[in-house]
């Protein structure tokens, strides 16, 4: 194949173009330093600069206020479920959850392992298509935090509106949403995402944490799992994953000169638009998901034959559209739609599932 594909992967995922372009011109060299990023010692003034600027770029276009610190860790979204609870629940020894999909469940079993973690809501009685509503009535106001996934990749839900806890601090995962559109960082305590669907590669995990929740670490947490150990190094306490902070780094460049996060949240509100239309339209194809709860970024739909799910799978992936595959909790397919994913894949793909409709009905 010469030509890039249409990547519709839940993550990893693709990257923008001029990001990999500009990468490729800098991997001998540099700036100058006579090497590539990957080969740089991370205490060097070269990578300093990187992790620096990268940084700044990110409290720049997501607006992170000054009382909150930003963390570039490795071990992936997952490892948060973990760190979560050995940081945090450190007063009552109770968070509560709500389980809107299986990464917020697996972060709720694996709190379970240190302290009582509740479940305040879910909405796995119809397979995860919607966002349980709750009110600050269902939160116990002695709860460490609460805790939801706030884009559910898998099933294509995300939170219209943020839930009242009170004064309790509301932790997000937002590894499939982060940058995609505003956020609002100073209504959470906490927020992490993993950096392989809107920010750079795997092995980077970001956390954006409010200061005063730092330096509470139950005394049996590893030195790497406690968040003191890298506000306090700038996240240079151990080797960082050093190069995919440097493509971090380019994809908030390329963010920034595009016209930051209420410009990209426009391009996404179109390019979902243009998806969603399709699907309330077709006669064969429809979204699996509750329409006030529809993602901007992962697009689950079906058909209602596991046999036409599979070979509309198999001709999108022929014409150059890869990894529409649904997961398989839910069947069918799904499109991821990422940042990164152009304006016109998705037209693309909206053309060929027309032709696919056309020809199967
Ligand atoms: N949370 C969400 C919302 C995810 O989509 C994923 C991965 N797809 C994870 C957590 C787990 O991320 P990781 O593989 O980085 O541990």
């Amino acid at each position: 194949m010469n030509s890039r594909v249409y990547n519709f992967s839940a993550g990893p995922s693709m990257l923008p173009e001029p990001v990999l372009s500009r990468a490729a011109s800098e991997m001998l060299n540099y700036q100058g330093s006579g090497q590539s990023v990957m080969e740089m010692s991370h205490r060097s003034k070269v990578f300093d600069g990187i992790i620096v600027r990268c940084e700044e770029l990110l409290r720049k276009v997501l607006g992170i206020p000054s009382n909150y610190k930003v963390l570039f860790l490795q071990g992936g979204a997952s490892s948060q479920f973990a760190m979560i609870p050995l940081n945090l629940m450190n007063g009552s020894g109770k968070a509560d959850y709500i389980l809107t999909g299986q990464w917020a469940t697996k972060a709720q079993k694996e709190a379970a392992r240190y302290g009582d973690a509740r479940v305040v809501a879910s909405s796995k009685d119809k397979t995860f298509t919607y966002i349980p509503k709750t009110t600050a009535a269902d939160f116990d106001p002695e709860a460490d935090y609460a805790y939801i996934c706030m884009n559910n990749t898998i099933y294509g839900t995300k939170y219209a509106e943020l839930p009242d806890t009170g004064k309790v601090p509301l932790v997000a995962d937002v590894s499939s949403c982060i940058l995609s559109e505003p956020l609002d960082v100073s209504k959470f305590g906490l927020v992490f995402a993993g950096a392989q669907k809107n920010m750079g590669p795997a092995g980077l995990t970001v956390v954006i944490v409010r200061e005063d929740l730092i330096g509470h670490a139950r005394d049996i947490t590893p030195t790497m799992f406690n968040y003191q150990t890298h506000a306090d190094n700038r996240s240079l306490f151990n080797t960082p994953p050093c190069y995919a902070i440097y493509i971090c780094m380019l994809v908030l460049e390329w963010l920034e000169e595009l016209g930051g996060l209420e410009e990209m949240a426009k391009i996404n509100r179109k390019k979902a638009g243009i998806l969603y239309d399709f699907l309330d339209n077709s006669k064969l194809f429809r979204g699996t998901v509750e329409k006030e709860y529809r993602s901007l970024m992962n697009v689950p739909f079906v058909t209602g034959s596991d046999e036409l799910d599979k070979k509309a799978v198999k001709e999108a992936e022929a014409e150059g559209f890869i990894n529409i595959k649904g997961h398989r909790t839910v069947g069918g397919l799904r499109a991821s739609i990422y940042n990164a994913m152009p304006l016109e894949g998705v037209e693309k793909l909206v053309d060929f599932l027309g032709r696919f409709e056309k020809a199967n009905s």
